[in-house]
């Protein structure tokens, strides 16, 4: 039975990386055609191809084309594979793999382009690295046509306005509805499934933007509000949030309810099946989101709910961690009397295009304390001498310097704060597991508290937190 119900449904790079994983992609999407008069897919590229395409494109950027056309090989003899085993019709086949063909020339050329000028832009890059999404979504629309459900392949640069910021391009909301609405309802009204590029958008002049890594979540939020969609549903290779990272605490369990806070902190402080920025046009157009299995679909994974405190499993529901950060320290005594420091040392830091994930001051204000991506420590380091270059002269700051590397360790519960005795027992038991912790910040939003550990305290940690949350 068909209905106006709209489903927005977006598939990863773990869900669509091989024939078996799109076989169940497949099944997916054609069972819901039972409940959801109009759906529309949003697709990552196959698993691996966006770090492939970035690592071509930067080899080519130092004048290294040799492994290009393995790459290129890599592309067609993995889009082929699920072409030949899941697509029945012969001439559809072949003209998707035209398709392949074609985009892959454009990938050697660009790289070939890139070579020649030594300089690979964040504008070539973004050019570069959609090539993925725009093989993938042909492959897909191919497989859900076979299977009986007409579907189409959509670039998301025909429905997605957004500024010229590449490599994280910010949407325009309006033109965003405006073209979205325009594209895909036509298709919808056919019954026709869209298959739509994750990752990807187009500034005003059409020129090819993305959203920052891992932002096909966030297209398939914004599309869900461009439409809008009653539900949004994210399938990843795990059951919806856990309450840790799995890849380091395999004991990490499946929770069933979230509150738009808690999944936003929990998004921002590292957990890495939902992009930080897909939140927000969910929550402002008020649709439901579900992030769920495709390995499972049986699963009920984790419903994002409006209210806070419908916890089913205690105050504490989950814990992240941010790797590879340090914590970087200006102090001196003479920081008392100087107007305007912290604001210097935050202008200067975002001058360098870092993001600070996290601040702490001491309430002398004798010194300022922030974390930083280690990668970028010495660069922040550098630029901070400059600006106060005059201030480390007259000592009044003394010393601008980068600890070892350290983790963000961030537990998230809406509960907690109100809660008596928490933080006592989070930090009781990291004390017993000999767990030394540098830093401690309490999340301004009011549902979390992060705390710096030691670089090799990070399993530890995430381990005996999650041990205290509650079934
Ligand atoms: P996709 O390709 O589907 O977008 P990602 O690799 O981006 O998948 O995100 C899913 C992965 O996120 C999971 O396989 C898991 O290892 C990792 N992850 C990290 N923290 C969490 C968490 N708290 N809950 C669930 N998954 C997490
Ligand atoms: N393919 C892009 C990436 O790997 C976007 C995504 O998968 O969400 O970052
Ligand atoms: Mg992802």
């Amino acid at each position: 039975m068909s209905n106006d119900k709209t489903l927005v449904m977006k598939f990863g790079g773990t869900s669509v990386g091989s024939s078996e994983a799109m076989s169940q992609v497949v099944k997916i999407v054609t069972g819901e055609r039972a409940n959801f008069g109009r759906i529309v897919v949003v697709a990552s590229a196959f698993s691996g191809v966006t770090d492939l395409l970035l690592k071509s494109a930067s080899q080519a950027a130092q004048g290294e084309t040799q492994a290009l056309q393995t790459a290129a090989n890599t592309f067609v003899e993995r889009h082929y594979a699920v072409l030949n085993a899941l697509v029945k019709n012969h001439a559809l086949v072949e003209t998707v793999k035209q398709d392949i063909n074609q985009l892959v020339f454009q990938f050697i050329n660009l790289c070939q382009a890139i070579s020649i000028l030594g300089e690979a832009s964040p504008r070539a890059l973004d050019a570069v690295v959609s090539i993925g999404e725009r093989m993938s979504v042909r492959v897909i629309a191919a497989a859900i046509e076979s299977a009986g459900s007409p579907a189409q392949a959509v670039e998301a640069t025909r429905l997605i306005v957004t500024d010229s910021d590449y490599q994280s391009a910010h949407p325009d909301m309006a033109a965003t509805t405006e073209q979205t609405r325009r594209v895909l309802n036509p298709l919808l009204k056919e019954g026709i499934v869209p298959v739509v590029t994750g990752f990807i958008a187009a500034n005003p002049q059409g020129v090819t933007t993305t959203l920052g890594r891992g932002g096909s979540d966030y297209s398939a939020g914004i599309l869900g509000a461009a439409l809008p969609a009653d539900e949004v549903w994210i399938w990843s290779d795990v059951d919806g949030i856990l309450t840790t990272d799995p890849r380091i605490v395999p004991e990490a369990r499946s929770i069933p309810e979230l509150s738009y806070r808690e999944i936003s902190e929990l998004a921002f402080y590292g957990a890495k099946v939902l992009h930080p920025m897909t939140i927000r046009p969910v929550i402002e157009a008020g649709i439901s989101l579900r992030l769920c299995n495709t390995f499972n679909p049986e699963h009920p994974g984790t419903r994002l709910v409006k209210a806070e405190g419908k916890s089913n499993n205690g105050v504490i529901k989950a814990v992240t961690a941010v790797q590879k950060i340090c914590m970087l320290t200006v102090e001196g005594r003479g920081m008392l009397g100087v107007p305007g420091v912290a604001a210097r040392i935050f202008s200067t830091v975002a001058k360098t295009g870092t993001s600070v994930p996290l601040i702490t001051q001491a309430s002398s204000e004798q010194s300022v304390c922030f974390a930083i991506p280690i990668v970028a420590s010495d660069m922040i380091v550098n630029a901070l001498e400059k600006t106060f270059a005059q201030e480390l002269v007259n000592r009044d700051i003394d010393r601008i310097w980068a600890s070892e590397e350290a983790t963000i360790i961030t537990v998230v519960g809406a509960g907690m704060i109100k809660t008596p005795g928490v933080a006592g027992r989070v930090f009781s038991a990291l004390g017993n597991a000999g767990v030394n912790i540098v830093a401690i910040a309490q999340g301004s939003s009011e549902v979390s508290i992060s705390l710096v550990t030691d670089a090799a305290s990070t399993r530890t940690a995430l381990s005996v937190i999650n041990s205290l949350i509650e079934q």
